[in-house]
């Protein structure tokens, strides 16, 4: 494949603002500034207090921060006949939940067999990010991870597992700290090959709980 014609592939539909150009456009400031002061208020404080005076246009820029993925290129390189499995795990990610605008953050293991091409690994790390950087919920973000190395790699295979804790349970609702819910993507060979599934799941640590 050209560069031009890899180029050409990465050009995918985005499912929601992935660049600082498009989430501007996307985001009102101001009018983010005026929700919270408005929910603030709705919530029986004083927003003319010292401490909340400021605070709509600190949280508003902490979600647009928190929601706004950092531009990058998936830089990919000719993969020179490397056929096995390329696993890189325990990448930390930070996320907000779609359903309570709170946190969840955990890790992500990412796997793939490659076809000709193959990633930069801090690439894989970036493309987490930006999925990552949006409202979400675990099975999407899953999901999205491993149809965008399926998009930029054509590789034989991808696997994602995800593994995340959720403020909106261990804060409220059951009030449940420390559980974990893992999900998981695979596609190619990392689902349909017995070896490299297995391969997969063990390095990612979540093998022993396979058979
Ligand atoms: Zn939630």
């Amino acid at each position: 494949m050209t560069s031009s014609e890899f180029a050409a592939a990465a050009e995918v539909p985005r499912l929601h603002a992935v660049t600082a150009e498009e989430a501007e456009h996307a985001i009102d400031r101001d009018a983010a500034a005026d929700a919270v002061r408005a929910l603030l208020v709705a919530l029986g404080r004083d927003v003319e207090s010292e401490h909340l005076a400021d605070t709509p246009r600190r949280v508003a820029d902490a979600y647009i921060e928190m929601l706004t993925p950092r531009p990058f290129t998936p830089t990919t390189f000719p993969g020179e006949g490397y056929g096995e499995l390329v696993v890189v795990r325990d990448i930390p990610f930070d996320s907000l939940c779609e359903h309570h605008l709170l946190p969840f953050r955990g890790v992500a293991h990412l796997g793939y067999v490659p076809g000709d091409r193959i990633i930069g690994l801090s690439k894989l790390a970036r493309v987490v990010e930006q999925y990552a950087r949006d409202l979400q919920v675990q099975e999407r973000l899953t999901r999205q991870i491993a149809d965008r190395l399926v998009e930029v790699l054509h590789p034989e295979g991808v696997g994602v597992v995800i593994e995340a804790e959720h403020l909106c349970m261990s804060l409220r609702g059951v009030q449940v700290p420390g559980t974990r819910t893992i999900t998981s993507s695979l596609a190619g060979v990392v689902r349909d090959d017995d070896r490299f599934r297995r391969e997969f799941l063990e390095r990612c640590g979540v093998g022993r709980t396979e058979h």
